[in-house]
């Protein structure tokens, strides 16, 4: 599980339901801006403070996150492995200065130049044309006929017709916002790589029974549906170099093949760059760490993944801290499929003490959980808990804090590792603008005292949120519960072959996310915590008022993550902070209030007040009780109660005292883009290993792709043989 920064602003559809949007104001919410704002992930002083051989480490290991990352696009939609092929090829055939003079030349203006600039930037950044944080598309700030002319006039069009080959086929998809294209989603409601085109809740339903049925996990899977003589024909494909037909079987009326090869020319450069990275390794631990993912990469087996991972959790402290694979499976529209991502960071060890501390103080922090002492796991498994600086990290995002891995046989009993993103955090809260929604007073506040809170809020939500409670089965079943006023024993638990995951399914990133934020709402009012992060007195007071207040912030700012196309939550964390505020405005008293008013500006804006005297008194025991519920319902995998508590919480509608659905108007209209994290290179110079670092700006965010993948004719074949064996099912 991840968390990504509260500084969490990105383009979300209007709530009207257009076919095309026919006004500049509406295409607004599927562009970024031109003054959006981009910042270098500062890394030198952690990097040069590594040996050679951990440079060299990091140096692999990056370069085989780099090439898996680029598995996510085709994990996002049909159209972006093309998309990025038509500017990555346009981007390594010159420099930015000499495309800029051919585009203005040709007749574009600085401004649309500039926005090319940004649109390559935000797809980079997001690998893909969809936003990593909310799942939304965006188009390029120019028109097609503007864009063509930018194609027509590079290096790259230049006798070579096969650019303009890939131009025609993308030219309509990389513009177009239909209601179905607008965000991702299965059937109607969306685009999704992780089944084919003509897939809807039913199939996937159909497909959990079958994986539950066979024991199969679906971190590194993708369903594509056929018909065979009149046969529905469910392909299980795995990610994998090896191609293989696993099993074949009836099942409930329908034929199943588990079979491997997907992305299969990408995972091959993983493992040749995993296996140059285990001559540099510190440890055998980490050997056989990369292994096991290699051997996973290569076969599809989600053991040796386990087994990695096993290796990895023991590894504690290392210098140069990784982990890649199929991860998180925010985006996959049934909650399961994991995306892939990469990352290598270096320890920072001032920061890391902190982390330490908490660590050392968690076995008597988790008993002022408001669980009974049952719903605990029997023994802490003490994990390692580091602040960290990202020197790479690939995929759809940057998170601002990991808690790994997400398998729940691991996490329960052998044990997992938190990192916070110290450099992640740092740059996302580099701003100065004004937050938006609360008054002049609190907005200072904020500006001083939002990053130690929100380090604080990370640590609490990854080692006591995520790390906490127990999942019963069977054996468990006299367990009281404490719902019930006879005493009787619990009524449900996790049956053999049940996960969270998949019981939770479509509910489940997001209500867990919600029980790590409520945990870290709460542990930071249990006296001495905030102690632990250096702060006592009067500025420990204002950091628990900065985070309960910035947990509302973003509760009201996440939804415009809300899509009224589909009129479903498009971000697992938003809609957990949308959730909490609720919980909050419940609990009455005058703790909460938020309501409409108009802004400095004479437009309509909303306004958050929090009664800082209640905190404590009104605010704690709300989210106490909540948290409790939250837990309770999950360790007996109750999740009908559980969908229906979480469905009216997150309930998003134009009626009441507080219309979201209009609200979500002003929301967007105010909205602050989120950054994108410019992140450097390193490579082999007079056989040092150096690191590159660029400009935060547009070009600079190109620059850094460009010397990325430098040989485009070689990874175009990559891409290319990659998207032809993985057929035309999903448009
Ligand atoms: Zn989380």
């Amino acid at each position: 599980n991840n968390s990504p920064s509260h500084n969490s602003s990105s383009l979300q559809p209007s709530f009207r339901i257009v076919r095309m949007c026919s006004t500049a104001s509406e295409k607004a919410h599927f562009i970024l801006p031109d003054d959006q704002p981009i910042v270098r992930l500062e890394v030198e002083t952690a990097f040069n403070g590594l040996t050679t051989s951990e440079k060299l480490y990091s140096h692999y290991v990056s370069q085989a996150s780099w090439y898996g990352g680029l598995v996510v696009l085709f994990q996002t939609s049909p159209e972006s492995p093309d998309i990025f092929r038509l500017i990555h090829t346009i981007n390594t055939a010159e420099s930015v200065e000499s495309l800029k003079d051919k585009s203005l030349a040709a007749g574009l203006s600085e401004t649309e130049f500039t926005a090319y600039l940004i649109y390559c930037s935000g797809f980079y950044a997001n690998m893909g044309n969809y936003k990593g944080f909310g799942d939304c598309k965006f188009v390029p700030n120019i028109d097609q006929a503007v864009m063509e002319k930018l194609v027509k006039s590079s290096a790259a069009f230049a006798g070579n017709n096969s650019i303009l080959d890939i131009w025609n086929k993308v030219k309509d998809k990389m513009f177009s916002l239909s209601d179905k294209e607008r965000q991702l989603g299965l059937g109607e409601k969306g685009v999704t790589k992780y089944f084919s085109a003509n897939c809807e809740a039913k199939d996937s339903d159909v497909v959990n029974a079958y994986l539950k049925h066979k024991n199969i996990e679906g971190y590194n899977n993708r369903v594509i549906k056929t018909e065979e003589g009149g046969k529905t024909v469910y392909e299980i494909r795995k990610a994998a170099v090896q191609n293989s037909v696993l099993c074949e079987e009836e099942y409930k009326g329908c034929t199943f093949k588990v079979t491997t090869g997907d992305y299969q020319q990408l995972l091959q450069k993983v493992c040749e760059n995993l296996t140059e990275a285990e001559k540099h390794c510190a440890n055998d631990l980490e050997k056989n760490m990369l292994k096991q993912y290699c051997l996973s990469f290569q076969t599809g087996s989600l053991d040796n993944h386990k087994d990695g991972s096993r290796y990895w959790i023991k590894n504690k402290g290392p210098m140069v801290e990784t982990y890649i694979g199929f991860i998180e499976n925010y985006r996959d529209p049934a909650g399961m499929r994991g995306e892939f991502e990469g990352f290598v960071s270096v320890v920072n060890k001032k920061m890391s003490e902190k982390f330490q501390v908490l660590v050392d103080r968690a076995e008597e922090l988790l008993p002022q959980l408001p669980w009974p002492k049952e719903f605990e796991k029997d023994a802490f498994l003490r994990p390692d808990f580091t602040s960290l600086d990202v020197l790479s990290f690939a995929g759809s995002g940057v998170p601002a804090g990991i808690n790994i891995p997400n398998y729940d046989e691991i996490r329960q009993s052998e044990g997992f590792k938190n990192v916070s993103l110290g450099n992640v955090i740092s740059s996302s809260y580099g701003g100065t603008k004004r937050s938006t929604f609360v008054t002049l007073e609190d907005d200072v506040l904020i500006k001083k005292w939002k990053v130690p809170s929100f380090e604080l809020q990370v640590g609490l939500h990854e080692l006591l949120g995520h790390g906490s409670g127990k999942l019963f089965y069977k054996e468990d079943k006299a367990i009281k519960d404490p719902f019930s006023e006879k005493g009787d024993a619990i009524s449900s638990w996790y049956e053999a072959g049940d996960g969270y995951d998949s019981k939770f399914t479509t509910i489940g990133s997001s209500y867990e996310e919600c029980r790590a934020e409520c945990a870290g709402l709460h542990l930071c009012m249990v006296p001495g915590v905030t102690e632990i992060f250096g702060y006592s007195g009067e500025e420990a007071e204002h950091i628990k008022y900065v985070n309960w207040l910035s947990m509302v912030h973003a509760g009201v700012k996440g939804v415009e993550m809300f899509s009224p196309g589909s009129m479903e939550w498009k971000q697992a964390h938003s809609q957990a902070r949308f959730v909490i505020m609720n919980v909050m405005l419940e609990a009455g008293e005058g703790f909460l209030k938020i309501e409409k008013v108009t802004g400095e500006d004479g437009k309509p804006d909303l306004l958050i007040s929090m009664d800082r005297s209640k905190l404590e008194s009104v605010g704690q025991p709300a989210i106490a009780k909540f948290l409790n519920k939250l837990q309770v319902l999950k360790s007996t995998a109750d999740d009908k109660t559980a969908r229906a508590m979480y469905g009216e919480l997150s309930a998003v509608t134009g009626a009441g005292e507080r219309p979201w659905l209009a609200w979500r108007e002003i929301v967007v209209a105010r909205k602050q883009p989120r950054s994108i994290l410019v992140q450097g290179n390193t490579r082999v110079e007079n056989e040092k290993l150096e690191l590159v670092q660029y400009d935060p700006s547009p070009a600079g965010m190109v620059q850094s792709w460009k010397e990325r993948f430098p040989d485009m004719a070689c990874l175009d074949k990559i891409i290319v043989d990659v998207a032809e064996k993985e057929g035309n099912h999903w448009a």
